[in-house]
This record gives C-alpha cells, sequence and structure tokens, in this order.
C-alpha cells in the first residue's frame, strides 16, 4: 500500500476516530478530517504544478501542519524532502539544490530565527526553487483554497498510478558523525517499518502517541505518524519544539499511552521540577531509541513514568528505520542491555569489518542488516550508495555489535567512536554507564582524545545533577579506581551545562571530540 492508501482506508474504517491532537493550541483532526485535509493539500500542490517524483521541501517544526504536508505530499507521489529546523542558511541552500527542490513549505519563524529571510537570502543561489509556501501565512491559505476548489477525481487519478515502490521521502540522516546524507525512502519501506514498529508496542486504535522527537527525522514521520496510522491510533504533537514540561503535560492532558524519546528527552523529563505534578497514569509503553539508553534512565522510565512496557529500538535512517526492537515481555534487564531481536522481515548479521566474514554469536563487529526496510540508496550519490549497501543488498551500519545465543543485539558502540588507548579498544558507552551509577552525575559522555604517549585518552563531558559540585578528574579517578580497569579510567573531565546536540536530541561526539581536543591543548 500506499502512504495515501493507508490512510483512505483507516479514514474509511474509522471516521470518527481521533488522528490528530495539537496539544498547545488545542486543534484536532479525526480520521475523516485528516484525509480531507490531506486530500486538500495534495489537489494544492497539483494546483501548484508538482507532480509524482518532484522534490516537495519542508521545513518546520513539530506543527499540525506538517503531518497533513506529509500525507498530502504522499497522497500524489511526490517525494518529500523533510529538512532539519535546527539548519541554517547555508545547510538550507544545500539541501535546496542537493536535492532539487521545487516547492518548500516551511515556518516563518521558530525560536526567534526568521526562517522566510534565511529563504529569501539563499533564494538566489537556488534555481530550482520555484514557489515557497510559509505556514499560516496567505501563501498556505492559498494553497489550502486550491486544493478546496480541485477536482477530486483528478487526484484519485493521480493516487491510483503510484507504485509503492516509488520513493517518498528524503530524509537526511542525523549528521552525528559527518554531514548528514539523504536516504531514500519508498513507501513500502515506510509503511511497512511503521506498522511492525506499531505492532510491536502493541497498537490499536485505542491507543494515542506522543511524539515529542522531530518529524523531520524518522523517530517522528515513520515511528510516530506512520506507527500510528497504520493502526488507527492517534498521534499528539506536544509541542513544536522539544520542551519537557510540555510533553509531560500533553501525556498528562490527553491521556497518552505511549510516548517516545531519546534517552535524554527522557532524562530532561524525569528531571522536570513539576514531575510529580502530572498524572502519567495512562502511559503504558513507548519507545526509547537512537542512542544507548543508561540503566538507571530505563529503570525510572518504567517506575517512575509507569511505562511497563516500553520498547528499546535500534535503527538508522536508511533502514527506514528500525531494524531490531525489544519485545514487550522481554525482561528489564533485557531492554537496557540489548536492543531486543530483529524485526519481523528483517535479516542481520555480525561481520569482522576488516575481512568481511560473518562472525560467531557473542563477538563484536559490524552489525548488517537487509530486506524490505533498507533505502532505495542516498539521494543523488551513487558513490556513497555503494559504501554503504553492498551488492547483496546487505546496508553496513558502521555500528559495532554483538549477538547472544536467544538473538538479542548490543550495540557497543559505532566504529568511528571506539577509542583505542595503547593498543586497548575502548567502547566509550561502557565508561557512560559507569559514570551514571554516580549520584551527582545528571548524564555522561566520553570521547577519545589525541595522547602522544598512548595514542588516544579518555575524556569524560558530565553534566551535574542541580546543587552538586563539579566532579573533578581526582574525583572520578577516586570513584572509579578498584572498580573500573585502570586504562578506563578517563584521564580528563569537563563539567559542562551541557553537551552539543543535533536536532535528533543525540550528542555530537564529533564535535566533542574536537572541543576536548581543543580544550586540553
Ligand atoms: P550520521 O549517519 O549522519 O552520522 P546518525 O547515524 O546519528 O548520523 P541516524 O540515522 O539518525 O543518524 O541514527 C542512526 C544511528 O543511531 C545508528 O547507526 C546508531 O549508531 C544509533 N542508534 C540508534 N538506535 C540506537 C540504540 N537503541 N542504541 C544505540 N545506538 C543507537
Ligand atoms: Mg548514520
Amino acid at each position: 500500500e500506499t502512504i495515501g492508501q493507508v490512510l483512505d482506508r483507516v479514514a474509511a474504517a474509522q471516521p470518527a476516530a481521533p488522528a490528530l491532537v495539537e496539544v498547545g493550541t488545542g486543534r484536532r483532526w479525526t480520521y475523516a478530517e485528516l484525509r480531507a485535509a490531506a486530500d486538500e493539500v495534495a489537489l494544492g500542490l497539483l494546483a501548484a504544478g508538482v507532480r509524482r517524483g518532484d522534490r516537495v521541501g519542508i521545513w518546520a517544526p513539530n506543527l499540525a501542519e506538517w503531518t497533513l504536508v506529509q500525507f498530502g505530499s504522499a497522497k500524489i507521489g511526490a517525494i518529500l524532502v523533510t529538512i532539519n529546523p535546527a539548519y541554517r542558511s547555508h545547510e538550507l541552500a544545500y539541501v535546496l539544490n542537493q536535492a532539487g527542490i521545487g516547492l518548500l513549505v516551511a515556518a516563518p519563524s521558530f525560536k526567534g530565527s526568521d526562517y522566510a529571510a534565511m529563504i529569501e537570502s539563499v533564494r538566489p543561489q537556488c534555481p530550482a526553487l520555484r514557489r515557497v509556501v510559509l505556514i499560516g501565512g496567505p501563501e498556505w491559505d492559498g494553497l489550502v483554497a486550491d486544493g478546496r476548489s480541485g477536482d477530486p477525481a483528478e487526484l484519485a487519478h493521480r493516487q491510483a498510478e503510484l507504485s509503492a515502490d516509488d520513493p517518498i521521502n528524503i530524509q537526511y540522516t542525523s549528521g552525528t558523525t559527518g554531514f548528514p546524507k539523504g536516504a531514500t525512502l519508498s513507501h513500502h519501506n515506510i509503511v511497512n517499518n511503521g506498522y511492525f514498529v506499531g505492532r510491536l508496542c502493541g497498537y490499536t486504535p485505542a491507543d494515542r502517541v506522543c511524539i515529542p522527537v522531530p518529524f523531520y527525522h524518522c523517530f517522528g514521520m515513520v515511528m510516530g505518524n506512520l506507527g500510528a496510522l497504520t493502526h488507527g491510533a492517534t498521534m499528539v504533537i506536544p509541542a513544536p519544539g522539544f520542551d519537557p514540561a510540555a510533553t509531560l503535560r500533553a501525556v498528562a492532558a490527553e491521556r497518552c499511552t505511549s510516548l517516545y524519546g531519546v534517552p535524554t528527552m527522557f532524562i530532561a523529563e524525569l528531571a522536570d521540577p513539576g514531575f510529580d505534578g502530572y498524572d502519567l497514569s495512562s502511559l503504558r509503553t513507548g519507545i526509547m531509541a537512537g542512542s544507548p539508553c543508561p540503566v538507571e534512565v530505563m529503570k525510572q522510565v518504567v517506575q517512575r513514568m509507569g511505562m511497563t512496557e516500553v520498547t528499546i529500538c535500534y535503527g538508522m535512517t536508511e533502514t527506514s528505520p528500525v531494524s531490531t526492537q525489544t519485545r514487550a515481555g522481554d525482561s528489564l534487564e533485557r531492554r537496557v542491555s540489548t536492543v531486543g531481536r530483529v524485526h519481523p522481515h528483517v535479516e542481520v548479521k555480525v561481520i569482522d569489518p576488516a575481512t568481511g566474514r560473518t562472525l560467531p554469536r557473542g563477538e563484536p563487529g559490524e552489525l548488517c542488516t537487509r530486506g524490505y526496510s533498507v533505502m532505495l540508496g542516498y539521494w543523488d550519490e551513487p558513490d556513497k550508495t555503494a559504501q554503504a549497501i553492498d551488492a547483496a543488498r546487505w546496508m553496513h551500519t558502521g555500528d559495532l555489535a554483538a549477538m547472544d545465543d536467544e538473538g538479542y543485539l548490543t550495540i557497543t558502540g559505532r566504529i568511528k567512536d571506539m577509542v583505542i588507548r595503547g593498543g586497548e579498544n575502548i567502547y566509550p558507552r561502557e565508561i557512560e554507564e559507569f559514570l551514571h551509577t554516580h549520584p551527582d552525575v545528571l548524564d555522561a559522555q566520553v570521547v577519545g582524545v589525541p595522547d602522544q604517549r598512548y595514542g588516544e585518552e579518555l575524556c569524560a563531558w558530565i553534566t551535574m545533577r542541580a546543587g552538586a559540585p563539579a566532579l573533578t578528574a581526582e574525583a572520578v579517578h577516586e570513584f572509579a579506581t578498584g572498580r573500573l580497569a585502570h586504562f578506563k579510567i578517563p584521564r580528563y573531565v569537563l563539567v559542562v551545562p551541557e553537551f552539543p546536540m543535533t536536532v535528533t536530541g543525540k550528542v555530537r561526539k564529533v564535535e566533542m571530540r574536537e572541543k576536548s581536543a581543543q580544550l586540553l591543548d
């Protein structure tokens, strides 16, 4: 099925069921209304000359219009290019040109940044860009009005021409390890991934899924929007950008049953001063993904947030995204120490990155995945595609993993993050977990910094709990001595108010490595 067909089917089956709620503004759509609104956007785009395969950009935080454009553009087979709201004019121009975007839908401004002005400033360098539609402005109203006077038979005809294997999205990766790459995904890739993610969360039409993770990323648009849509559940948008208090408020007000986040978001919600004042008793499940989850955080998510069935997902933009997930019945221990088992209809193997040989169970190596979920390729970058996907269609993830006898996978790090100190391979994740056991530590990240003697030394970046005194390198040394092998004890400690983050809430280790090297120089 194409995305449009799924929406039509669900809207026909449960027209009056709640589909979408924007908590900040109180706007709501039933499934019948969501379908009608998506059809208006689709017809408006047709009237603007957008055709199957044309690239439509969207540059906005989590607004309901984002979702309308997601479904509306899919109905006519336009390829939606999802642009990170944290991008600024230089990156915007890159994406507009790289993807050849003809029509751009954008928020006029967000968090004090004037998007409209940035768009105007890059327009002369972006010849493909024909039309800009600012959400909430006359351009948006015009698009919707054109859609209203469009011909529904024309839309039905266009929709019938589409194939589920058509490219439907270009999603740029988080940029954790370098400049983002545009993963090109089909309806088939993401509809099915959304479906299986939702199935493993046990979604039914009674579920209400709180989505504070960004729409521009698969976590929001696939695991969130399509995960809910394919099961007829409700999509709840707590706020345009991530705000811990607004998220907790949305869960309480909308009686959400599921909540998504990367670990840093859950850490912020748990640390919110008003935490105890919100009634979170409706929560049953949710998804934590994107980066490793510290044990302590997982325990609190289960115990203090009541997310007893919370699942861990592992995946990447290039694989639509999810490849492995824990199951509802998995023990807490499994949910903290592993990323679960492989998803239905996906294959995984762990190889020696040097030789390509498949490793025995238990041995860490590079994780490779294969199946329906592997992207079509990186947009207009055949060389990078060929490096990532081999001739047998295995996606080489760049992640280090090991599989146990029962098929549970553990991610031990990224090939690029592994620190080699004096010949010892050190996985920063292990040290981060350890630092989390210190009562004053809010969050910890460990990176390698160049060292004359050992090649690399460990540098820990730490954020402290409110009121706790800053930890020194000596204090960390004392805390770790006798509990960690000497070579794993960070030589340097930097206490910071926050870490450099990607907008998906992931820590930018590349930046931290560079900064540590500068600061310690
Ligand atoms: P870029 O590819 O641009 O450097 P990125 O890899 O962070 O950025 P994404 O596609 O958003 O971009 O993220 C996928 C990566 O996130 C995975 O390759 C993996 O390293 C990490 N990841 C995802 N889920 C988990 C998880 N549950 N535990 C540990 N790491 C995870
Ligand atoms: Mg990546």
